[in-house]
């Protein structure tokens, strides 16, 4: 993604890996010939031409403002043991060396904001330091969802392998570490950033919204997973834990922001732009 700016704020990515999905892995609700109905705009950015999987961008947006950089879903992070995703599994990526690309260290970041405590957007929040995760921003403060925190707090004393292990690795270090807030869907920093729940993905789910000299973008994290969602907002992914709720609030998304010039950076999307209506329902105009 070149680097995007919304007023006087300007965002930039950090694209941990890319991965090609097959399309029931991810959807297993969305039938074969609503897919290939859809094909003529999907392939080849959303869709790959030749294996017809989805693409899945796993990567991190950097906020930049006057004052504060803000690092907003951690993805897979390094060394983490996901045996049963083994494409995540003891990743070894260049994410920080990506981070230096931008001009930036890791104790440059003020906030950390997790849209949601899924594996793959709070691997970087922690690395391994001598056999010991640590947080990998020092000099940040972690912002998550107070509800989603106790969420998945309730979840790992039902089963402690939730989430491939990552609460355990890549979440309760930040919080034993003390530099952190759990904050409610109405948290803002200053006019320009400001919280909005939005549950059934994940129950504390959230999307941030960005504010400057009235433009405006929203990071909505995987309340749309792929760009197929704009044409079958009813479908969710196999991986929501509320499929209808992720349904009713993805479409609230989209009906509040389609037409207004509203920038969309959704967590996977390999390219971003503005959400569009023609007869067919949405679209992505990039
Ligand atoms: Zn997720």
């Amino acid at each position: 993604m070149k680097s995007l700016n919304i007023g006087k704020i300007t965002i930039e990515n950090i694209v941990e890996t890319i991965g090609l999905h097959k399309p029931d892995f991810l959807f297993p609700d969305l039938k074969k010939y609503q897919l290939e109905e859809q094909f003529n705009w999907l392939i080849p950015n959303f869709i790959d031409s030749e294996t017809k999987n989805l693409i899945m961008v796993f990567q991190s947006y950097v906020i930049k403002t006057k004052n504060t950089i803000i690092l907003v879903d951690t993805c897979v992070g390094n060394d983490k043991s996901r045996i049963n995703r083994p494409f995540w599994h003891k990743q070894k990526t260049p994410y920080l060396e990506k981070l230096n690309d931008l001009g930036l260290n890791p104790g440059d970041i003020d906030y950390v904001m997790c849209t949601h405590l899924h594996a793959d957007h709070v691997g970087w929040n922690t690395k391994l330091e001598n056999n010991q995760w640590v947080p990998t921003f020092p000099n940040a403060k972690y912002i998550f969802s107070k509800k989603e925190y106790e969420f998945w707090s309730n979840e790992i004393n039902i089963n402690k392998e939730i989430n491939h292990g990552s609460f355990q690795d890549s979440v309760l270090p930040v919080i034993e570490n003390g530099k952190y807030e759990l904050v409610s869907s109405n948290f803002a920093i200053e006019d320009y950033l400001y919280f909005e729940a939005a549950p059934g993905h994940t129950p504390g789910n959230l999307i941030i919204n960005l504010f400057s000299e009235n433009n405006r973008a929203v990071l909505c994290g995987d309340t749309i997973h792929h760009a197929v969602q704009l044409s079958y907002p009813e479908i969710s992914s196999r991986f929501c834990e509320d499929p209808f709720e992720s349904s009713i609030t993805r479409k609230k998304l989209l009906n509040n922001i389609c037409n207004t010039g509203t920038i969309i950076l959704p967590a996977h999307f390999p390219k971003v732009g503005t959400i569009e209506t023609n007869k067919k329902g949405f679209y992505l105009n990039y």
